[in-house]
């Protein structure tokens, strides 16, 4: 890398560029964080020179004896880590590991129940322009309109009413614990597949701090990126050996060619570091850091969705400020705080503004910031908001807690 930096002052400098914004700015979007120097120096190895099209053992490319060890190393620490029978560490992303899911699984035309866009649901769950909503007939369960939290009669009512093929659990925008269990009893009662996308608390179940959706779910697909602190990219789980032969065959050479055996290895670093004791610490403490965080803004008047979290994240109602999540990313980005702008529950602005915002606390935590610095924080961005200049003091408050 030293040599290139010198070739290559263009990239490189932009690169540094990035690492200075990232170690004066106060990161809160809930789906980032900072993976560890091991991590990324995986990912910065030779592997990323190796082509090794198959699974190991069973390659289309010579000379992969090394690249099968890193994968099956991978696979078996993940397969601990959730308690999975089967696993594949191979999808590029969170959305292409879906894809796989859905390729596999289902055929296009068939109905597939998840959770509304707007009310926490991710883009492959059934957006219009997405290949989901593209190829599927998608039907979107929402949230409770008073209580904001998932209703599981309404789930079971859909899934009676549209027979889906596969019903969908997971979400991208919701605070509180997702009930995997009562979602395969639904399942169960239409013969429909539970397809459970714990990208988000990935981290969060890996540390026991939220319900396993193994054993519950037929099939489990993740990325490796958010509060499970690993390289970009995606993983799929199962306990059943038949899912798991389909999902491999719709991966590769389903949709993909090369598996990146860098970001694999990666993976592995990860895994190996969620299986540590300490990890439990750094999970527990992001939740302790959401809860905080939530109160205090609670404190300062704003209405967080559903009243507060049971994870790594929670939504702000904006709009009694007469803001929406365009205007408030805006003011946040010039004061160097970043965060995501999000639709809320039956939200009155438009979609492409949203009327409020999500924030998480896996990147700051990882930082080192705990529970007393959450009042800071929710200080900073309540003064961000109403338009005063709080860059300077982001940059020497965020400055002081450490980058791994
Ligand atoms: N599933 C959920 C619930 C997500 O929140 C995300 C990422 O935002 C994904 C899947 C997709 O991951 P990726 O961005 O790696 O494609």
């Amino acid at each position: 890398p030293v040599q290139a930096a010198v070739r290559d002052t263009a990239v490189f400098e932009l690169i540094a560029q990035e690492e200075g914004r990232q170690r004066v700015g106060l990161e809160l979007i809930a789906s980032e964080n900072f993976c560890s120097a091991e991590v990324r120096a995986a990912q910065g190895s030779v592997l990323t020179n190796k082509y090794a099209e198959g699974y190991p053992g069973k390659r289309w490319y010579g000379g992969c004896e090394v690249v099968d060890e890193v994968e099956r190393l991978a696979i078996e620490r993940v397969k601990q880590l959730f308690g999975a029978e089967w696993a594949n560490v191979q999808p590029h992303s969170g959305s292409s590991a879906n894809l796989a899911v859905y390729n596999a699984l289902i055929e296009p035309g068939d109905t597939v129940l998840g959770m509304d866009l707007s009310h926490g649901g991710h883009l492959t769950h059934g957006n219009p322009v997405n290949f989901s909503g593209l190829r599927y007939k998608i039907v979107g369960y929402k949230v409770n309109p008073d209580t904001e939290l998932i209703d599981m009669e309404e789930v079971r009512r859909l899934a009676h009413e549209h027979q889906p093929k596969m019903i969908i659990a997971g979400a991208s925008a919701y605070s509180r614990i997702i009930d995997f269990a009562a979602f395969r009893e639904i399942a169960d009662e239409v013969g429909a597949i539970l397809f459970a996308d714990i990208a988000h608390i990935a981290g969060l179940i890996a540390a026991g701090l939220h319900p396993n959706a193994l054993p519950h779910a037929h099939v489990v697909a993740s990325t490796t990126h958010k509060t499970l602190r690993g390289p970009r990219g995606g993983i799929i789980l199962s306990n059943d050996p038949e899912i798991g032969a389909k999902i491999d065959r719709a991966v590769f050479p389903g949709y993909q060619g090369g598996p990146l055996e860098h970001v694999i290895a990666a993976k592995a670093v990860a895994f190996g570091e969620a299986l540590q004791p300490e990890f439990k610490d750094y999970a527990a403490q992001i939740i302790r850091n959401a809860q905080a965080l939530a109160q205090a803004f609670q404190d300062k008047g704003y209405r967080v969705v559903s009243g507060g979290t049971d994870n790594h994240l929670f939504v702000l109602d904006l709009r009694p400020q007469g803001l929406n999540g365009t205007k408030a990313t805006k003011r946040l980005d010039a004061n160097a705080i970043t965060i995501s702008k999000s639709t809320l529950p039956y939200d009155t602005e438009k979609i492409l503004h949203g009327g409020g915002i999500r924030l998480g606390t896996p990147a700051v935590t990882t930082r080192g910031m705990t529970e007393t610095d959450m009042p800071t924080i929710a200080d900073l961005i309540d003064r961000a908001l109403k338009g005063e200049d709080v860059k300077a003091e982001v940059h020497a408050f965020a400055g002081g807690f450490p980058l791994p």
